[in-house]
């Protein structure tokens, strides 16, 4: 049986005030699976750095580079171990004392902490699966897009192929993933096409106010999660592109700044809690029948 939220059911097991949740089997189990789960997904977030890095150059997945970039020291087995050996050389190539970038170690961690949520929130069953590679697509397009402006469209398509097994083995009915698919993309594509079409009238230059690219991660996105999830998802990224653009105008005085990693993190938070996000507005409406309405029509 699909079970939702696993700490919801380890609080209903128990109760969290009270210290016996140590020892029911729930909890025994989960101090066994998250620091697996982490380490698995450390792991996976190493080659994550990879892909980021080379994708975009057009490069081999495969080879690994096995010499420092500025000295051509061999990298030794212990410098591969994920966040530990970063932190361990304290950031430094063993051999020339070079910086290597927090970005790995960050990379590695994010993905590390995102699969323990992950397992956290949907469970041990084929859906949680699902929802890492979904993470993990939504950390290479997110960086991506912050490095190049630009998306990878076979990594958005991605998205959309997961969506096959999803629905095969997951709870989300086929409607609830065809409105998905257009609820926000179609915003965007007509958002995109007026401001690319103002823009250019006003200035010649083809910009659009939102990129074809974003346009189709949600429409996959929609694909995988619907549309109660999506709603939220677009909403917190928007916010969050909001916020983050104000700041990064403030430090570097630029105004164009990738809209993706934004729609990335809020795409992960929709999909872990939008559908309680929006089953909870629901709930808030005023009016007694237009709750029962709407429940009516979410409950399927
Ligand atoms: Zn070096």
């Amino acid at each position: 049986m699909y079970q939702k939220n696993l700490l919801a059911a380890l609080a209903a097991q128990t109760g969290w005030r009270e210290w016996q949740y140590y020892e029911s089997d729930l909890a025994k189990f989960l101090l066994l699976a998250i620091p697996v789960v982490f380490i698995y997904g450390i792991c996976i977030g190493s080659f994550l750095n990879v892909v980021i890095i080379r994708v975009p150059r057009g490069e081999s997945l495969i080879k690994r580079s096995s010499h420092c970039m500025t000295c051509g020291a061999k990298i030794r087995i212990i410098d591969l171990i994920p966040v530990f050996s970063w932190l361990f050389l304290k950031g430094k190539c063993h051999s020339c004392g070079e910086k290597i970038s927090p970005r790995y170690p960050i990379v590695e961690a994010l993905n590390g902490i995102l699969y323990v949520v992950d397992l956290l929130i949907f469970g041990v069953n084929v859906n949680c699966v699902i929802m890492m590679l979904f993470t993990s697509l939504l950390i290479c397009i997110g960086f991506i897009d912050w490095d190049t402006m630009d998306m990878y469209i076979p990594m958005l398509l991605l998205i959309a192929v997961l969506a096959i097994p999803s629905h095969f083995l997951t709870y989300i009915p086929l409607k609830e993933r065809i409105i998905g698919i257009f609820v926000i993309s179609i915003p965007f594509l007509l958002i995109g096409e007026i401001s690319g079409a103002y823009i250019k009238k006003k200035t010649g230059e083809k910009v659009r106010g939102i990129e074809l690219g974003d346009t189709i991660l949600m429409a996959c996105a929609g694909a995988l999660i619907g549309w109660k999830a999506m709603i939220p998802s677009a909403f917190i990224g928007i916010i969050l592109a909001a916020i983050f653009g104000l700041i990064i105008k403030k430090v570097t005085g630029k105004s164009k700044f990738a809209f993706g990693p934004y729609l990335c993190m809020g795409l992960w938070i929709g999909a872990m809690f939008g559908e309680e996000i929006t089953m909870w507005y629901i709930k808030m409406l005023p009016h007694e029948e237009t709750v029962q309405y709407y429940t009516a029509m979410l409950m399927h």
